[in-house]
């Protein structure tokens, strides 16, 4: 497997090329956003990992230059800032994934995995119940094709009930899988949360989709009329 590194920060860079070869990798480095976009528009690259601030091209002209031209390899963004509008930005051109600096290297290891296993297309993966939509590699959640923004824990628990449509979830099993603890009835994070999903994707629209099932946790599903 080929990987593109293009990264300006001669440190930052050394260290992925080290990095990523150690872990098996083909790995080729540019220093900045011209030679980085020359390289992965002629060499056979399986993944692009494209720093944001680079010199003569920056990562997002590189980015739109290669989707542009119709190159599908998937890109890993990396930003040093956590600014939303960058990812936002990022994302919407067409990057499948980024990284805000500083990172862990074994976690850039596995997101590359991640990314490598998914394969060169990058289909748009959907979540959808009725009207609502919800777009796996941009982040984005439409209903009735309005965009509703959501935090990363809402977009999660979004992510698990459409997963699990129709199923009910425990509370105990939400707080595993998006809080990443065990449950402890004295907190209400989990009804807290589900409250402001609600307000967002449920309040203003009809059919409501989210249903509390009473002592046992919540379902998403089309509601059966009475
Ligand atoms: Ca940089």
């Amino acid at each position: 497997m080929k990987i593109l590194i293009v990264e300006d920060e001669q440190k930052t860079g050394d260290y992925l090329k080290q990095g990523l070869s150690e872990a098996g990798f083909v790995a080729d480095l540019a220093r900045d956003g011209l030679d980085g976009l020359h390289l992965a528009l002629t060499g056979d690259y399986d993944l692009l990992v494209l720093d944001v601030m680079l010199p003569k091209l920056d990562g997002w002209q590189v980015l739109q230059e290669i989707r542009h031209k119709g190159k599908q390899l998937p890109v890993l963004f990396l930003t040093a800032r956590d600014q939303v509008e960058d990812r936002v930005k990022g994302l919407e051109y067409g990057a499948d994934d980024y990284l805000v600096k500083p990172f862990a290297f074994s976690e850039l290891l596995a997101r590359v995995r991640a990314l490598l296993r998914r394969g060169r297309t990058s289909e748009p993966e959907l979540l959808q119940i009725a009207d609502l939509e919800l777009d796996l590699l941009r982040r984005r959640v439409t209903r009735t094709g309005k965009r509703i923004d959501l935090t990363a824990k809402e977009f999660a628990l979004l992510e698990l009930l459409l997963r699990r449509q129709g199923e009910v979830l425990p509370r105990s099993l939400i707080a595993s899988q998006i809080w990443d603890m065990n449950f402890d009835s004295d907190t209400n994070v989990i009804e807290v949360a589900v409250r402001r999903l609600r307000a967002k994707i449920d309040d203003s629209f009809e059919p409501k989709l989210i249903r509390t099932v009473r002592g046992m946790g919540y379902v998403l599903e089309i509601p059966v009329p009475e």
